[in-house]
């Protein structure tokens, strides 16, 4: 469907695909509501062997990636709200605690999945097709 973004960082980010190969998955299960295996991802790259786990710690820095994701649709949503309520505080609260709780895992996800892509760049030479 998106297939035309791959090479761009967006690909690899909306679809959680490993950074530098765009092929292989950076989570070991696709649905991020099975929360059990939400923050669950191979060590390496199934396709190119990029290493995931760049060092001890790297996905610390995608809580900052998560807060500005967070803070974005948190913005998003007072927008909508006061359109609708203006300054009311309970429909604030609803919303925002409600729709934060349900964006968590997909947010969790594309926080990682950004963090990884500041750090490797695409490269077609690593995909499937030419690893033959
Ligand atoms: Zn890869």
């Amino acid at each position: 469907m998106i297939s035309f973004l791959k090479g761009k960082k967006i690909y690899s980010i909306l679809l959680c695909k490993c950074p530098r190969c765009h092929e292989g998955n950076l989570f070991l299960v696709k649905n991020p509501y099975k929360l059990r295996t939400l923050d669950k991802m191979p060590k390496r790259c199934p396709v190119c062997d990029l290493d995931f786990v760049r060092e001890t710690g790297f996905y610390y820095g995608a809580m900052m990636m998560s807060h500005a994701l967070t803070t974005i649709i948190a913005v998003i949503i007072h927008f909508i709200v006061f359109y609708f309520w203006g300054w009311e505080i309970l429909p604030h609260l609803v919303f925002l605690i409600t729709i934060i709780l349900a964006l968590f895992p997909i947010n969790f996800r594309i926080a990682r999945a950004l963090w990884i892509n500041l750090f490797v760049i695409y490269d077609p030479k690593t995909g499937k097709d030419l690893s033959l």
